[in-house]
Formats: structure tokens, C-alpha cells, sequence
């Protein structure tokens, strides 16, 4: 058992309350929250000074996407653009490679305070197309001990491997979106650069989610790490894996797919199926509480209709569509229709849920002309339980029976200072988190990691192999 106390902290609805007092289960649960006075020095409670939020969930990453960062801001361009350049970064990945580089920005994300993370992954084969661990057979000989990394090096998995045990390093929670990618766009083969995305065929792609997950839960507690699914898009997996997916999926895992982020794909999809991306999914049974549908920019109000009607879950990335020229999504019109509302960093032009929430609002009042289209509470829900259905581990709050992960902001800095506690998500960013926990586990103070040091130095090591 574990207890943390908190000057301040943000209990939903009810707003913010003081000298509130955690008690957590050895797994890191919340067992009972209640009121007391600052605990004695050498009490064995952690002390968290000022206002203590739920810890942010990011609901949509692509960890590598962070080497490019600062670095494609030249001359004119758009997302089609953008993506050559992701595709170089891409094939520089080698399963050592992306190991350093995801505990790199796993850990930047947890000092910004971020406890969880989906991690939508599709660069799972060798540049070539070929699957890792085709010299060796299975995952190393039996009987010689724990497996290690080298073993897991030469393993099908290789790069997946690399990727848990990159959130174990950190401490993040990580929800691992395997991905099927089939396609270079509707009606097209994988380019050469996409070759290492692809698994051939629906079903050689779900054979190897299938192993994939007896890996990852033969070495990983799945409250900390847990395999989910993804489809990149309509247009990386043809109508015919639909029928299949909806027949063999598992139907507990989550299931995430980029949704009309562009409108070039929405037409492409009209063309050749007739519907529009999101009526596609409806057409094979798809959308449902269980689907994450992300970006989801370029709606009809059809589309919209589907979306909130099935319950899924909506996540935004703002600072990321805004970055790449998307547009601005119908958040507050999705909410409305039903839809749960999550945030993600994707490319990580910025990791940060505080700039997250506060550019949801902002794009919501630049197309609408309206200001207050969420609440400070319905972006702070938004950034944490909001992605209770986007993720496999467990959801962050600050009440019995959820993951006491925190974190904790200083109200005083010159960007919060005189901000109503409740309002922080319009004034606060990650420089004014001052402590993360996870799991009730102090994990980052003041923008570094408790196990691995300065994110910064983590990512400049990792950046310059890749670069
Ligand atoms: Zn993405």
C-alpha cells in the first residue's frame, strides 16, 4: 500500500478540493481518497504540492515521428509532402535503433505527464518486407534462462519487442496497436518505401497479431503493457479485409484507424466505394464503442451521425493537424453525437497535453466563432478518461478503483500564476508540471526522469543515430 498526499487536487465535476489524501493498493490502484492535513516529513506519504491532476493519456503516437521534429518546416508543402519525409525516417529504424529512440520520447512524454500511451505501429518488418526473425527459429533456445534482449532481437517481434521494452524503461503504460497496412492507397500496391509496413495479407497480418500478443504477455505485466489493433486507414487496407477483420478480430482489443484525416482520401473512398471512409466501416460492422477513429477531420454530418451513434471513441490531435495543414475536426459536433473525445501527439511536434487541450478549444473557437465550446473539466476528461476505450491498461483518475497516476502542476509559474485552479488547462504546459506518478510510483520531478535522467540528452542519442 502506498498514500499520497496532495495540496490540491482535481476530482472531476466536483472541481478542485484541498489537503486530499491517496491511498493506493500495492498494483497501484486507488483504494480510497479522503481529506487530511499535510502529512510529517518522513511520514512515508508522498507529498504533492500544488494542484494534482489526473495523469494524461495520449491516445495516438507514432514514437518516431519525433525525429522529425524542427525539421520539416521548409518551403511550401502539405501532408503528402510531410510524409516523404517520414518515410525516410522510417526506413533508418532498425529494432535498436527504435528502442533508444521510443525510451527517448516515452520518457519525454512522461515528464510532460503523460502515464499511457497507444502506440500506433506499423514499421514491423525489415525495410525490404521480409519478417524479422526469418534466420533464427522462435524466440531463442529453451531452457537457456530468462530471454533477453538479444534474443528478442532476433525474433519476429523484434521491433515490437523493442517498443515494450522501451515503455517499461520509461514507465509509461503502453497499449501497442499492431497495424495492419495491406496497401499503398485504394487500389495500389505498397510503394518501396511502405515495403516494411506490410504483412502481404489480412490474415498473414492477424496470424501474426495473434503471436504477437502471446509475446508480449509472456514477458510483460498487462497492466503496464498490452497489445491492441489498428488499421492504418482506408487507405492502406482494401474493402475485402474488412469482412475478415469484423469475423476474426478479438473483440476485446481496442481497434484505432486514421479516419478522413485528408480530404484526398475521402475522395478516393467515394470513387471507389461509393461511401465515405467512416461509411465503410459502418458498411462491415465496424464502428463501435471499441473503435478509436482518429483525426477524423473531414466529416459529413452522416459520418458524424455514425461515429457518436456507435459510441466510439473520437481522437483528436490537434497540435498535430494543425502542424501537418489537416484542417479543424467537428470535436464539439462528435461529443455531442455521442462520440467520446480523447487526445494524442501523433507526430510529436509537441508533447504535451496542456498545449493538446488548449488547441482543442482554440481550433473549436477559430471555426466556430464561439468561445467555451469545452469546459476546462471536458478537456481535462478529454486528455485522461476519455481514452478508457482507446487503451488495454488502465485509466488514470483520481478516485477508487482507477490507476493513481498523477500529475502535478505548479498554479505560480508565470504562465499559471493567477489562474483559477480549474481553468489550468487554458494557461498551464508541460514546463509547469513539477511531478509525475505512475502506478502510485513517483516517476518524474520537474522535467526529469526519475530512472533515465534529462529526456533531452536521452533524445539528442537517439536522434543523432538516425538522423
Ligand atoms: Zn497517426
Amino acid at each position: 500500500m502506498s498514500r499520497i498526499w496532495c495540496e490540491r487536487a482535481w476530482l472531476g465535476p466536483e472541481g478542485v478540493a484541498d489537503n486530499i489524501l491517496l491511498e493506493n493498493d500495492d498494483g497501484g490502484a486507488i483504494t480510497h481518497v479522503g481529506t487530511a492535513p499535510r502529512p510529517d516529513p518522513g511520514a512515508g506519504v508522498l507529498t504533492l504540492d500544488g494542484v494534482v491532476f489526473p495523469a494524461a493519456a495520449n491516445a495516438h503516437s507514432h514514437a518516431f515521428h519525433r525525429a522529425l521534429r524542427g525539421r520539416t518546416h521548409t518551403g511550401r508543402g502539405d501532408f503528402w509532402t510531410w510524409r516523404e519525409q517520414m518515410y525516410r525516417a522510417a526506413g533508418a529504424l532498425t529494432p535498436g535503433k527504435y528502442e533508444r529512440l521510443a525510451t527517448a520520447v516515452f520518457a519525454e512524454m512522461v515528464t510532460a505527464g503523460f502515464s499511457s500511451v497507444a502506440e500506433f505501429h506499423y514499421v514491423h518488418h525489415r525495410p525490404d518486407g521480409a519478417a524479422y526473425g526469418s534466420a533464427a527459429a522462435g524466440d531463442g533456445p529453451e531452457g537457456a534462462g530468462p530471454r533477453g534482449e538479444d534474443d528478442d532481437l532476433d525474433s519476429e517481434h523484434a521491433m515490437e519487442l523493442a517498443l515494450c521494452r522501451a515503455a517499461a524503461a520509461a514507465g509509461i503504460r503502453l497499449t501497442l496497436l499492431d497495424t495492419c497496412y495491406l496497401a499503398g492507397g485504394i487500389g495500389k500496391p505498397l510503394a518501396p518505401e511502405q515495403q516494411r509496413f506490410g504483412d502481404g495479407d489480412v490474415h498473414a497480418w492477424l496470424d501474426r497479431l495473434d503471436s504477437l500478443r502471446k509475446a508480449v504477455a509472456a514477458r510483460f505485466d498487462p497492466a503496464r503493457i498490452t497489445v491492441g489493433a489498428a488499421l492504418h486507414s482506408v487507405r492502406g487496407v482494401p474493402e475485402s479485409a474488412l469482412p475478415v477483420i469484423a469475423d476474426r478480430l478479438s473483440p476485446e482489443l481496442p481497434l484505432h484507424i486514421h479516419l478522413s484525416e485528408q480530404p484526398a482520401e475521402n475522395e478516393a473512398c467515394l470513387a471507389e466505394y461509393g461511401v465515405t471512409p467512416a461509411g465503410l466501416l459502418a458498411r462491415h460492422g465496424l464502428l463501435s464503442p471499441r473503435l478509436s477513429a482518429v483525426h477524423a477531420t473531414h466529416l459529413t454530418a452522416e459520418d458524424i451521425d455514425l461515429l457518436g451513434g456507435a459510441g466510439a471513441t473520437v481522437v483528436m490531435c490537434p497540435t498535430t493537424e494543425a502542424d501537418l495543414a489537416d484542417g479543424i475536426g467537428p470535436a464539439r459536433a462528435l461529443a455531442d453525437a455521442g462520440a467520446r473525445i480523447a487526445l494524442g501527439t501523433d507526430q510529436h511536434a509537441v508533447v504535451d497535453p496542456w498545449l493538446e487541450m488548449r488547441a482543442l478549444e482554440h481550433g473549436e473557437r477559430l471555426a466556430s466563432g464561439q468561445r467555451g465550446r469545452f469546459t476546462p473539466d471536458e478537456l481535462l476528461q478529454a486528455a485522461s478518461a476519455g481514452a478508457v476505450a482507446a487503451m488495454g491498461t488502465p485509466t488514470a483518475g483520481i478516485a477508487v478503483g482507477l490507476a493513481a497516476d498523477l500529475a502535478a502542476v505548479n498554479p505560480a509559474t508565470m504562465r499559471t500564476v493567477g489562474s483559477d485552479p480549474g481553468q489550468l488547462p487554458l494557461t498551464a504546459t508541460s514546463a509547469d508540471v513539477t511531478a509525475v506518478v505512475v502506478g502510485g510510483e513517483l516517476l518524474a520531478a520537474n522535467g526529469v526522469h526519475s530512472r533515465l535522467g534529462q529526456p533531452a540528452d536521452l533524445l539528442a542519442a537517439a536522434l543523432k543515430e538516425i538522423a
